[in-house]
C-alpha cells in the first residue's frame, strides 16, 4: 500500500523542534512488513514513554540502549502511554510495567481488550477468518493466514489499564498537556495526543508520511457487533478531523515527522478515490467477490497480504456503496458486488 513518495524535507527539522520540547523519537526493530515503529520519550514529570515496540528480546534490548543514551532506564519510566491495539506498538507492555512499575495510559475502550491480550487477538482472527471467507478468500488460503496470524501473538501482550482515557479529555503532564481524541480507522482504538501549546501531535498509525495507514476491517471493541465495520469510511471521517486541528508538527508511529498535514491527508483523500474509481471499472458489469476484486488489482500480493488488500478492497467499496456507484448482495453465503 505504497503511497507516492514525498520529499523528507524538514524530517531533520520535525525530530529537533520534537527534542526542544523534550521528546525523542526511539525507533525500533519489529518483525513485521512495516519495518521500524516509533516510540517517544517524553522528558516531563511523570517520565512517559508513547508505545513500547513489540515483545520481543532484540526490541527490548535497543529501547534499553536507547534509554541510556538519554541517560535513562526502564525502571525510570512513569508513563508509559498507547496509541493503539496493534502489537507492533505495545508488546513490550507486560514487561515494561512490571519492571518500572509506570502507571498504564490507553484509551478506555482499549483497557478490557488488554486485559488478556491474546483472548483478544483470537477473537480478532476468528473474526478475520469469518470476514474472509464471507468475502470469498479460499477456505485453505483463510486457514493458513489464520495460522500465521496465531504464530505472531507472542509478539503481543496483555496489561492492565491504570488511566483509561476517555475521548476529549486531557493527560495533564508537569510541563504540558496532551489532549485525547479518538481516530478509529487504522485500527478501532486508535488515538491521537494533541499538544495544542506547542501545536505538536503524536499521531501513532493514524498518519504516516510514506506509507498510506492500513484501514484494517477490525473487530468492533464495543457496542453492536455490527456485520461489518466500515473501516475506510471512518477513517476518512477521522483524517476530514485532524485535518482541521492547526498541527505544525505531527510525530508517528513509523518513518519520519510529518509538518504539512494538510497537504498529506487532502492526497490520502483523493488516493482512496482513485483507487475507489479502479474497483469500479473492475466492476463493470458483472458481480465479483472482494477477494476476486482484490486480485484483479493486487495479483500475487492478494494471496500473501490477503487481509491487508482484502480490507483495503472492502473500504473503497463501501465507498462505492456510500456514493450509490455499487450495491452489496448475498450469492451462496458469499458478498458480492456489482455495479449500480
Ligand atoms: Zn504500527
Amino acid at each position: 500500500m505504497t503511497a507516492p513518495d514525498r520529499p523528507a524535507t524538514g524530517a531533520q527539522d520535525g525530530l529537533a523542534l520534537a527534542q526542544r520540547a523534550g521528546i525523542h523519537r526511539i525507533a525500533l526493530p519489529t518483525p513485521f512488513l512495516v519495518g521500524r515503529v516509533n516510540c517517544y520519550l517524553i522528558e516531563d514529570d511523570p517520565l512517559t514513554l508513547i508505545d513500547t515496540g513489540p515483545n520481543s528480546g532484540k526490541t527490548l534490548d535497543d529501547l534499553e540502549r536507547a534509554l541510556a543514551r538519554h541517560d535513562r532506564r526502564i525502571e525510570d519510566l512513569e508513563l508509559i502511554v498507547l496509541t493503539h491495539q496493534h502489537m507492533d506498538h505495545l508488546g513490550l507492555l507486560e514487561i515494561l510495567a512490571r519492571r518500572s512499575g509506570a502507571e498504564v495510559a490507553a484509551l478506555d475502550l482499549l483497557a478490557p481488550y488488554l486485559a488478556d491480550f491474546s483472548r483478544s487477538a483470537i477473537a480478532d482472527d476468528d473474526f478475520a477468518q469469518a470476514i474472509m471467507r464471507r468475502h470469498g478468500v479460499p477456505a485453505d488460503l483463510a486457514t493458513v493466514l489464520g495460522s500465521l496470524a496465531a504464530a505472531f501473538r507472542a509478539f503481543g501482550s496483555s496489561g492492565r489499564v491504570t488511566l483509561p482515557l476517555g475521548d476529549g479529555e486531557t493527560l495533564q503532564l508537569r510541563d504540558r498537556t496532551l489532549r485525547i481524541f479518538r481516530r478509529p480507522g487504522h485500527s478501532p482504538s486508535d488515538t491521537i495526543f494533541w499538544d495544542e501549546e506547542r501545536a505538536m501531535l503524536i499521531a501513532g498509525d493514524h498518519l504516516l508520511a510514506r506509507i498510506s495507514s492500513n484501514p484494517l476491517v477490525s473487530r468492533p471493541l464495543a457496542g453492536p457487533q455490527q456485520p461489518r465495520p466500515r473501516a475506510l469510511l471512518q477513517y476518512m471521517n477521522s483524517l476530514r478531523a485532524t485535518r482541521e486541528l492547526p498541527a505544525g508538527l505531527i510525530l508517528p508511529g513509523h518513518g519520519d515527522p510529518i509538518l504539512e498535514h494538510a497537504e498529506l491527508i487532502d492526497e490520502r483523500l483523493r488516493m482512496h478515490r482513485r483507487r475507489a474509481v479502479r474497483v469500479l471499472r473492475i466492476l463493470d458489469g458483472h458481480p465479483l467477490s472482494a477477494y476476486e476484486i482484490a486480485l484483479q488489482m493486487w495479483g500475487n500480493v492478494a494471496v500473501t497480504q490477503a487481509y491487508l488488500t482484502l480490507s483495503e478492497v472492502l473500504g473503497h467499496l463501501d465507498l462505492l456503496v456510500q456514493m450509490g456507484q455499487a450495491a452489496e448482495r448475498e450469492a451462496d453465503g458469499i458478498s458480492v458486488f456489482e455495479p449500480v
